[in-house]
């Protein structure tokens, strides 16, 4: 137990209604002043910003993992708890995830129902990532996401709930830990990659779009977004990872032209597979599209994204991507 920093950045748990619905408009202080603080704990709070998540853009996402980094610097802190929405808090944890080469734990925390409601979930969320994040025996575990009693690790946990409290697992995972009568009970260890260095502060930064196959669809989308100038092209594919031929013409193009495209599914759980051809994965992955395992749409596009920001070059860039999918065993 000891120094804990609270790095507010908004989402439900900070919001308060206004007049016709609810948004993130409170301080981190009033937030904090919700929960119990775990004994042992010291709080401080860092405000970076108050927003709903779903309005969060890139350079948003990397100035929270820069002052996760300069908080970390100081090594009187014990670990950091990030409260952020839950709409789109799968995609700023794994990247903080994927760039966090530090033991000490980053605890992303939110709820499902407002700053001030009788009986919200924040107060005891927020209790229990304090807990997480000032605990010895998380050390290791990368980045983490405190939700309903439950601890996850970053990669692989979605939110699985648009209203209910038991907001966030991963359909394809078991939680890291539970909190039980206040204490933390420690299953595992994640599964994490090497972890990436720090985005180059002030470069331009790189489009990265997402688009969904579905019965009658063709590549327009997927072609709009190559000729908006898209980087990296996420293709959330039917089943295993499948789409149709012309798809796959899309892809193959797209690939030549220098775009990193990769392969994820719309299906809940499970990896993507090739096991199918006549615009398969199978002709997917000979196009050039690399498959994501078990990453979810939002976390393949992050993966994307961090390939693009830290490795130039098409090929440098596919063999970073592939880096980041398949995460080694844990220690
Ligand atoms: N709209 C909210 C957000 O900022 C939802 C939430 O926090 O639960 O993501």
């Amino acid at each position: 137990m000891g120094q804990v920093v609270v790095i507010s950045t908004g989402g439900t748990i900070a919001s308060r209604w206004q007049g016709s619905g609810f948004a993130a408009d409170a301080r981190g202080g009033d937030v904090l002043a919700t929960a119990a603080v775990p004994e042992g704990v010291s709080v401080r709070v860092v405000d970076l910003m108050s927003v709903n998540s779903a309005r969060l853009t890139t350079r948003d996402q990397l100035a929270l993992l820069r002052t996760v980094h300069e908080v970390l610097a100081d090594p009187a802190v014990d670990g950091i708890v990030v409260t952020h929405g839950t709409d789109t808090l799968e995609e700023s944890a794994f990247l903080l995830d994927l760039h966090h080469d530090d033991p000490r734990p980053v605890v992303f925390t939110g709820a499902q129902l407002p700053l001030e409601a009788a009986d919200g979930d924040g107060p005891r969320n927020l209790h229990d990532a304090l807990l997480a994040a000032g605990s010895a025996a998380l050390r290791g575990h990368g980045v983490l996401v405190a939700f309903d009693g439950r601890i996850h690790a970053a990669r692989g946990t979605i939110k699985v709930q648009t209203l209910a409290a038991d907001a966030f697992a991963d359909p394809s995972g078991n939680p890291v830990a539970d909190v039980k009568d206040g204490r933390l009970v420690v299953h595992g260890r994640p599964e994490r990659p090497a972890p990436l260095p720090l985005p180059a502060a002030g470069e331009d930064l790189p489009r990265i779009d997402m688009v969904m196959h579905h019965c009658d669809g063709d590549p327009l989308l997927f072609n709009a977004a190559v000729e908006a100038g898209a980087q990296g092209v996420v293709l959330v594919a039917t089943g295993a990872g499948n789409a149709t031929p012309e798809v796959v013409a899309a892809v193959e193009a797209a690939v030549a032209r220098g775009v990193l495209v990769a392969l994820t599914t719309r299906v809940p759980s499970g990896p993507v597979a090739e096991i199918y051809t006549h615009g398969g994965a199978v002709d997917l992955a000979a196009a050039g599209a690399v498959l994501t395992g078990t990453l979810r749409a939002g976390q393949a596009r992050i993966a994307v994204l961090s390939a693009a920001l830290t490795a130039a070059g098409t090929d440098e860039r596919t063999s970073a991507l592939r880096g980041l999918i398949a995460a080694p065993a844990a220690a």
